[in-house]
């Protein structure tokens, strides 16, 4: 089995002004420590991602988008594209958080185009999927996650493997302050990377990174870390503050 480097993400979704996003940006740089065995990866909002760049110029810290649009430019008012995104120094792109599904009507079709966009212009993709709450009590969660696994992936080969991560985001644990069990949250992972075998093969699915989110917090990360296949964390509240994200990127193993 590969070894897979955890990977811890703060989703600072529509949080921060330019200058509350590099104060954030500037002391996540110099409280975390710990890069030699761990990525560490922040999604500010759209119009704080050059500022806080610049800020993190000589970090390790990498940054992500929290969406993007999948055609790379033209009359598409509002939307921002790969190519702008990599021109920020952004390494990574989420697609298909659950507040973009629901919200915003993203459906497994859209996610994919824009999962393809970035590949394309060798961006990395986090890609998220979860069940409802009602999907959960109906003993629907694993149907719900093989679709959305097929529909996200779909067109993708074992050559994007390596630019490809899973978020396994629960929606009735995102922003609720609900987080999984270890327990379901491992058995979620476990079957996703039994998912990912079938789709390519065992050495590419204990290759990929499947990060678990939903309601990550300082209380909780090291139980979830422990799990055999939970490989980092996507944080959305937690990650808000710099010692909250220090001590979840600091998870004790
Ligand atoms: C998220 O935004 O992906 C998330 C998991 O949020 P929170 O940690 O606040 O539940």
């Amino acid at each position: 089995m590969s070894v897979r480097m955890p990977l811890m993400a703060g989703n600072w979704k529509m949080h921060f002004t330019v200058a509350e996003a590099v104060a954030l940006a500037e002391e996540l740089k110099t409280g975390i420590s710990r890069f030699d065995d761990r990525e560490v990866v922040v999604a500010p909002p759209f119009t704080a991602i050059a500022a806080v760049a610049s800020a993190l110029a000589g970090s390790p810290i990498r940054l992500s988008a929290q969406n993007c649009y999948w055609e790379n430019q033209g009359a598409f008012t509002g939307e921002v594209s790969p190519p702008m995104l990599r021109d920020l120094g952004c390494h990574y792109g989420i697609v298909g958080h659950s507040e973009r599904r629901q919200f915003f009507g993203e459906t497994n079709e859209s996610v994919n185009r824009r999962a393809r966009a970035l590949l394309a212009n060798n961006l990395a993709v986090i890609l998220c999927i979860g069940e409802t709450l009602e999907e959960r009590e109906a003993g629907k969660t694993l149907d719900v996650l093989a679709e959305q696994l097929k529909g996200g992936l779909e067109g993708l080969g074992e050559e994007h493997a390596d630019q490809l991560v899973l978020a396994y985001e629960p929606v009735w644990a995102i922003g609720t302050g609900h987080t999984a069990t270890p327990e379901q949250a491992q058995e979620a992972h476990a079957f996703l990377r039994g998912n990912l075998a079938e789709r390519f093969n065992n050495t590419v699915a204990n290759s990929i990174r499947i990060l678990y989110g939903g309601s990550v917090k300082p209380e909780n990360v090291d139980e979830l870390m422990a799990q055999p296949d939970i490989d980092g964390a996507l944080v959305g509240g937690a990650s808000l503050k710099g010692a909250s994200f220090i001590r979840i990127v600091d998870f004790e193993e």
